[in-house]
């Protein structure tokens, strides 16, 4: 069986030298030693092809989309058959009458929300990486800026096409509204990053577009001043469609990276926060209470973003923080979350830390929904320092959110990079079931083997 009866057409298969950089070299896990080949299908057949090509060579597989994912799990460890779903991207269309939009897996996120509002609906989930697709998005549960108010990809996905570690096709989920009708399925396959199967078409749920939108910028002494105001925000039902927290060293870099200016001179933490809603009045009723509680809260300044270009320009100097810290240095970027009580307790942690080791540590993320980006930065570090004091900065970090009730993961995925301390932090017996679950899809660990369990 040869490469070329799976894809009859030699551009879509990347062997040896033609295999791109990016496949081979994962930012967090480094150089790997090869891979078998990649391939792009562009259909569902194709997939089902390749998988069987698979088995017939005994050749470990890993989907890919944008290969914008932060965990390591697109990272070649077993000389893996690669199949990159990014030319598998057309949009299948929206059926208004069930709000049900039908993807591939390959299109890309600003692709999806450009389409459903250009038909006055609204694809909520809304990754910082508009480039990542919706194949990825759906592997890893993305979530977003505006999980706090609509939820995070789970609650979008309505249905699931997979093809099985076995060449077979499963189809998962469907366009009801309810169902109790036996295990969930394709709730496991959500978040699976690509070890139980590979997902070839997407049927999502759509809402209508909210009418009108309004942005804010609110400044602080101190994060933890910021945390509580969230609180606050969220206790008196301002219900913030986003509410998202960064430090001003942070937003600095990303001015420095992006050349836009900041509008807000005073404060060293921010929330920057979004209201949307069907009357103009709602937005504006809402503003006011928001203006008094984080007045109440010690804001230092209250900025509502009044025009499109201002809301655009610091929009965008948000989605570039991670960017921008990866431009600065030598980073790992976390993705934990802990209960929202706790955001604080955990953020003047990693301050404790800061002192004690030396190692910068930064903190932005989507504070309504307690999940931190905490970076662990290697700033003038030589490398066996920062080799050093980065294991042990992890490690205490990684404990200390397991004590405050946390998670390692909140939208990422755990990946490679992630797994050591997913599996420390974790019962057991929670570990074993998912390695049954596992083995009872891919009884010959053939899906993106040791990722994850
Ligand atoms: C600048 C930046 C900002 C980011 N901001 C956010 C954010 O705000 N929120 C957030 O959640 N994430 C964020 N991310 C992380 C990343 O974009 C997401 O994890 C995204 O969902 C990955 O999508 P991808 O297409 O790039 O997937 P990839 O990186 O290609 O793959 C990720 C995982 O999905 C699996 N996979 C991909 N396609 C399929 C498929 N068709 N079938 C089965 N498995 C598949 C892969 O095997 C892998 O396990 C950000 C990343 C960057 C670089």
């Amino acid at each position: 069986m040869k490469l070329e009866t799976i894809i009859n057409d030699p551009s879509r298969i990347k062997v040896n030298e033609a295999v791109p950089f990016e496949i081979l070299n994962d930012d967090y896990v480094g150089k790997s030693d090869g891979v078998h080949a990649v391939l792009y299908p562009i259909t569902h057949e194709e997939v089902v092809a390749a998988v069987k090509y698979a088995i017939h060579h005994d050749l470990k597989i890993i989907a890919r989309g944008s290969g914008t994912g932060l965990s390591g799990a697109t990272a070649p460890v077993a000389q893996e058959l690669v199949l990159d779903l990014s030319r598998m991207n057309r949009i299948h269309g929206l059926d208004e009458s069930t709000m049900t939009l039908t993807v591939e897996p390959g299109v890309q996120l600003h692709e999806i929300q450009e389409y459903v509002e250009s038909k006055g609906y609204f694809y909520p989930p809304d990754p910082g990486s508009k480039n990542s697709s919706i194949g990825g998005n759906v592997a890893t549960n993305a979530g977003g800026m505006r999980a706090v108010k609509y939820g995070v990809t789970r609650d979008y996905v309505k249905a699931l096409r997979t093809v099985l570690a076995t060449g077979e096709t499963l189809e998962l989920g469907s366009i009801n509204v309810k169902s109790s009708s036996g295990y969930d399925l394709k709730d496991l396959f959500i978040g699976s990053e690509g070890t139980l199967g590979i997902t070839t078409r997407i049927d999502l749920k759509v809402i209508p577009l909210p009418k009108y939108k309004k942005s804010y910028v609110v400044a602080f002494e101190d994060l933890t001043l910021a945390t509580r105001a969230v609180a606050a925000i969220l206790q008196e039902g301002i219900d913030p469609t986003a509410l998202e927290f960064f430090e001003r060293d942070m937003m600095d870099l990303s001015v420095a990276q992006t050349g836009i200016t900041f509008p807000v001179a005073v404060g060293k933490s921010y929330l920057l926060l979004t209201l949307d809603g069907d009357t103009e009045t709602s937005i504006a009723s809402r503003e006011t209470e928001l203006q008094r509680v984080v007045t109440e809260h010690q804001a230092m300044a209250f900025l509502p973003l009044n025009s499109d270009e201002l809301e655009h320009n610091v929009w965008k100097l948000r989605d570039n923080l991670l960017a921008a810290v990866v431009n600065y240095t030598e980073q790992v970027t976390m993705d934990e979350t802990v209960p929202i009580n706790h955001v604080a307790t955990l953020y003047e942690y990693t301050k404790d830390l800061e002192a004690e080791y030396g190692v910068q540590l930064m903190s932005f993320g989507h504070a309504g929904d307690g999940n931190l980006h905490t970076c662990v930065m290697r700033g003038d570090l030589d490398q066996a320092a920062w080799e050093e004091k980065k294991a042990i900065v992890l490690e205490k970090l990684y404990d200390r959110i397991a004590e405050l009730g946390g998670l390692p993961s909140a939208e990422h995925g755990i990946g490679l990079i992630k797994k050591p301390y997913f599996h420390k932090m974790t019962q057991p017996l929670y570990l074993d079931m998912m390695r049954k679950i596992k083995t009872a899809f891919d009884p010959e660990n053939r899906l993106n083997p040791t990722k994850v369990i």
